[in-house]
């Protein structure tokens, strides 16, 4: 691999990769867009994104297995099934390959093969609840669950499974927030079977249908585990019970993603003075981690609280509910009775969805999330250009100077902040499609014949990796995300934004579109990515990485003030009947999107270099680049999916992240947009971050 990177880096140097290898025609449209999803019948000032996607959206079918039809999920599925093309040719030539080659086809054949699955039955998970029901009191339980914490197998984040961490308190290990150059151990709250505490909390009717659905759920799951059939609604009822408590103890999602609540460094005494009535020392000397002298402990009262309900709830609920992660967590490694409950429950229930996901694409997924960059350098060989590479180096190049560019001219930050600004954007590091090092999975015993063992043993791989590496240097090139998942993050404690390849394909990138539309698109989200390290959360973090503000009081409540602003616009939205969205739950990713698109119009400007932008079909520049932001969020969604969005999620609904045009001043030029236009906001209610 290095080999092929100077190639590369040569090819990059030479400048003339794009015009040789970039396809004639964009993917979507005659300029990038396609202009066919539009509704014309709609003035853009009223709905901008139906004004780009609305014939789009009255004609799409969303897929029977899915909630919602997005770019993304459709660029997922497309990267997925080019993989299995990829490792469906590798085993033909099965008997000839070696090392991570054959552990991957292995491992995909294993989850495949639903014959053989079915056949071992229930087995495999009921010796793993045997030991549940051997744990004589909660100290042994505490034990149990810090042992099949070990074999979790959940990182990284895949396809559309949810996956069941098998504790109410999550425990992991990463860089320390205030010291990015170690990594330690991290607890935090967990324990939920729906997507978060207000499932649970809410007492509407679709509240309480979910609810009822849920304990059904667990009924069965006790049933397929063979629990007596006359014993299952109660017990049922018990773990439901169990859970609520739990959900009344966490925390909302606006608290939990704020980084200076969550931080709090305890010594292990602390943890057993704080938060009794769990073994601490039971549970984290099984997992690994009971030499710790210190943890950072996230949600401090929910811990405490949660660890307080394990103490007074008795061992047999305990233990189902112990059993009902577990069966939810490895469903694809179990008989079919298995999956089609925890499908019909999270795919149906809370997606909306009436059909499975293909098996092999669930199948695809996790052998991905357990192999990542075997499963993803033969797919970065076939269906990644350097081509793609060098022009998205060059569109972050402006993007980055556009941001620069604001930070020095920001009217309303001292300029002792502005120039520590500056230098936390010097400090950048943009990552590209794949990383540089691609890691081996030598030592991972796969088993053909067996499915259920792989995803423990996977998930050991990984945990004693992660066990090892506490007190290491840190590896500051590691992606957290796969470069087969259509996605992009930005790292704080790396000070990174990072965009995998199965990302950069139209509508979000595309090379022969106009650069309009890519600025549009995918220079939006640069500029989202950027964002991220100077919005509510990310601007705590210093050009190092650390948790450390560098802030003046007069420069954040200034910026308060411009959050509020915008916590305010978003309250204000409605998608569903009584749902409003909720502004602080959102407010990074819609300072994220303002920033973005801010930051990105001012970098397609500098890429134009002081020419005029051609009209194009009887389009001007400003318009392509506002339809090629408004592409990204084409998007179809159910109801229940819109819900778990809005109750759940920390991005807005696609609709209305794309109204975030309505505070930047070009949109209405481009479109004459005027007083009386639903979107229309006078120029004092824009609200404007970076500027
Ligand atoms: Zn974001």
């Amino acid at each position: 691999m290095r080999a092929y990177l100077l190639g590369f880096a040569s090819v990059l140097m030479a400048g003339s990769a794009l015009a040789q290898t970039a396809p004639a025609k964009p993917a979507w449209g005659t300029f990038g867009v396609d202009t066919a999803s539009a509704d014309p019948s709609v003035k853009p000032g009223d709905d901008f994104w139906s004004y780009v996607n609305g014939s789009w959206a009255k004609t799409v079918k969303i897929p029977s297995d899915s909630g919602a039809f997005s770019q993304v999920s459709r660029l997922n599925e497309l990267a997925a099934s080019q993989v299995r093309t990829i490792l469906d040719e590798m085993q033909t030539k099965r008997a000839s390959l070696t090392g991570d080659d054959a552990r991957m086809v292995d491992y995909l054949a294993a989850l495949n093969d639903q014959a053989a699955i079915d056949a071992r039955g229930a087995a495999p998970l009921l010796a793993d609840v045997a030991l549940l029901d051997a744990a004589r009191d909660r100290s042994a339980l505490a034990a149990e669950m810090g042992k099949a914490t070990r074999y979790w197998q959940g990182t990284p984040p895949v396809g559309r499974m949810p996956r069941y961490f098998p504790s109410p308190f999550e425990i992991g290990i990463g860089q320390d927030p205030k010291n990015p150059a170690a990594y330690t151990a991290f607890v935090a709250q967990g324990g939920l079977g729906m997507p978060n505490r207000d499932y649970y909390l809410k007492d509407d009717a679709d509240s309480a249908k979910a609810q009822a659905a849920y304990r059904d759920h667990v009924a069965r799951l006790l049933t397929l585990t063979e629990a007596p059939a006359s014993s299952v609604t109660a017990r049922a009822a018990a773990v439901y019970v169990f859970e609520r408590a739990i959900a009344q103890a966490q925390w909302p999602v606006a608290d939990s993603r704020d980084a200076d609540k969550t931080y709090n460094l305890w010594t292990i005494a602390d943890l057993k003075a704080k938060a009794p009535g769990l073994d601490w020392d039971a549970y984290l000397g099984a997992a690994g981690l009971g030499q710790r002298r210190n943890l950072i402990v996230g949600e401090t009262s929910a811990i405490s609280a949660i660890a307080k309900l394990w103490g007074d709830t008795p061992l047999p609920v305990l233990r189902d509910w112990l059993t009902v992660r577990l069966a939810k967590d490895r469903a694809m490694a179990l008989p079919k009775a298995f999956q089609d409950a925890e499908f019909a429950f999270s795919g149906g229930t809370i997606g909306g969805a009436t059909e499975a996901p293909p098996r092999w694409m669930q199948a695809i997924e996790l052998t991905g999330a357990a192999m990542t960059d075997a499963v993803s350098k033969p797919y970065i060989d076939r269906h990644f250009t350097p081509a793609t590479k060098a022009a998205m180096d060059e569109l972050v190049k402006n993007v980055l100077a556009a941001m620069d560019r604001r930070l020095a001219n920001l009217s309303w930050m001292t300029a002792p902040t502005r120039a520590k600004a500056r230098a936390k954007l010097a400090a950048f590091t943009p990552m590209i499609g794949y990383p540089d090092k691609w890691r081996s999975y030598a030592g991972l015993n796969v088993d053909r014949a067996d499915a259920y063992g792989n995803l423990k043993r996977a998930g050991a791989f990984e945990w004693d990796r992660q066990l090892a590496r506490i007190d290491q240097p840190v590896e500051r090139g590691e992606w957290w995300m796969m470069p087969i998942t259509a996605n992009a993050y930005a790292s704080a404690v790396n000070n990174q934004i990072v965009f995998p390849a199965a990302y950069l394909q139209a509508p979000h990138f595309d090379i022969a579109a106009d650069p309009a539309v890519n600025y549009g698109a995918i220079g939006y989200v640069i500029g989202h990515e950027i964002s991220h390290h100077f919005d509510d959360q990310g601007s705590k973090f210093d050009p190092q990485g650390r948790l450390n503000s560098w802030w003046t009081p007069e420069d954040l409540a200034a910026f308060d003030q411009r959050k509020a602003k915008l916590v305010a616009q978003y309250n204000a939205y409605e998608p569903l009947p009584g749902l409003h969205i909720r502004g602080a739950q959102t407010l990074g990713e819609n300072i994220a999107d303002n920033a973005g698109l801010a930051v990105a119009y001012d970098a397609y400007k500098i890429s134009l270099k002081g020419k005029p932008a051609p009209i194009i079909a009887g389009t001007t520049g400003d318009q392509r680049f506002f339809m090629g932001r408004a592409q990204v969020n084409k998007v179809a969604i159910r109801e229940a999916e819109l819900r778990k969005n809005i109750l759940s999620g920390v991005h807005s609904p696609s609709k209305f992240r794309t109204f975030s045009v309505r505070n930047h001043d070009a949109w209405y030029d481009a479109f004459d947009v005027k007083p009386g236009d639903k979107l229309y906001l006078p120029p004092a209610e824009r609200v404007k971050i970076w500027e």
